[in-house]
């Protein structure tokens, strides 16, 4: 028996959010007193055997080239059946874009209960319960799992990340597969720091009064090396692309600072943001409801605040 964690990558590196993945998968593992195990889909350029420090034994790292590029299908295959193979009771991996498609794939090739977008550690006591957010964040649910197989996605930033003295056994395999889909060329947004993996968010809204006024948002990111993100309406306007849209329809987020300026506080961006673990909110009106989930809130003029804020910052590091 054991518990396995899916390791993400992407271009060769490995995706922070894994980190937490194992720490996760690694503190179940204990609770149930079997190995934690890692998965790793196609080839990286950092050092595997170094992972262990974040509590997996042993890593299963599965080189053929068809793994180089996400594919959901044959991840899935090659999760499914290292699985089977190290006797996994617990499917572990993160809830981004990777993980959500994964795990219920896993799941039903495992006939395996799923928990997706779980945020604390599951209560073994009796059973094998696990909590999640529900109603965009509003409210929590307990979810048993009853299955023999169960498979857990984790939102990032709810559990953290533990390291120890330790590093794994690598086991080098292949697993045959053949994609759907072929990838020809991977184009990046260029010169930006990935908004799932930041961790540091700078994000504004219809307060900015448009795209021409960005600039000072992009010196307080690059200040910070944050993201940039926007509110729906300022993705709508044209004013960001549309790949920044925080909120319930568009990218959820938890980094560790989320920065919101001129953005009002409405339900359906809080619901992308409310996993930030710091949030700091810049608006005029002291009755943004923004300022209600704020940790830190400056009630001021964003043309004003923003510069002075940069200022301040790289004042600090010099
Ligand atoms: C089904 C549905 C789904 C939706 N999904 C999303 C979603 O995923 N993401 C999302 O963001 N929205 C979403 N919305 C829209 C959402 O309801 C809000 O309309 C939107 O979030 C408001 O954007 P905003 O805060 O940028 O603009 P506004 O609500 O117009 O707020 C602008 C804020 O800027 C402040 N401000 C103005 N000038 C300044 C200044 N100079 N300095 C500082 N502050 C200033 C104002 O006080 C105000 O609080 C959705 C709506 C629906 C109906």
């Amino acid at each position: 028996m054991s518990v396995i964690i899916f390791i993400d990558q992407t271009e060769g590196h490995i995706k922070k959010a894994s980190f937490e993945a194992m720490s996760y998968g690694a503190a179940i593992a204990k609770q149930i007193n079997v190995p934690a195990y890692g998965v790793l889909l196609g080839n990286v350029n950092d050092d595997i055997a170094a992972l262990g420090k974040y509590g997996v034994s042993k890593i299963y790292h599965v080189t053929d080239e068809v793994y180089n590029h996400f594919d959901a299908q044959v991840y899935t295959k090659a999760i499914a059946e290292i699985a089977t193979e190290a006797g996994a009771t617990v499917v572990v991996c993160s809830h981004n874009q990777s993980g959500k498609a994964v795990a219920p794939r896993v799941s039903v090739k495992l006939k395996a209960g799923v928990v997706t977008g779980a945020i604390s550690l599951p209560d073994t006591s009796n059973g094998f319960v696990v909590k999640k957010n529900v109603f965009s964040g509003k409210a929590f649910a307990f979810v048993s799992i009853d299955t023999a197989v169960k498979v857990i996605s984790l939102i990032q930033n709810s559990y953290g990340v533990n390291t120890v003295e330790a590093s794994a056994e690598v086991i080098t395999k292949s697993v045959a597969a053949t994609a759907k889909i072929k990838v020809t060329a991977v184009n990046k947004v260029s010169g930006e720091v990935p908004l799932t993996e930041a961790d540091i968010v700078v994000s504004g809204g219809r307060g900015m009064k448009g795209g021409e006024h960005w600039g000072i948002l992009e010196d307080l990111a690059k200040t910070l090396h944050a993201a940039t993100a926007c509110s729906r309406p300022v993705a709508d306007s044209d004013w960001r692309p549309h790949h920044e849209h925080v909120g319930q329809t568009g990218i959820q987020v938890s980094p560790n600072l989320y920065i919101a300026i001129g953005i009002s506080g409405a339900i359906q961006h809080l619901a992308g943001v409310n996993r930030s673990k710091t949030i700091v909110v810049i608006n005029k009106d002291a009755e943004a409801p923004f300022f209600k989930v704020a940790d830190y809130g400056i009630v001021g003029d964003a043309f004003e605040v923003v510069p002075k804020l940069t200022e301040a910052i790289k004042g600090l590091k010099a």
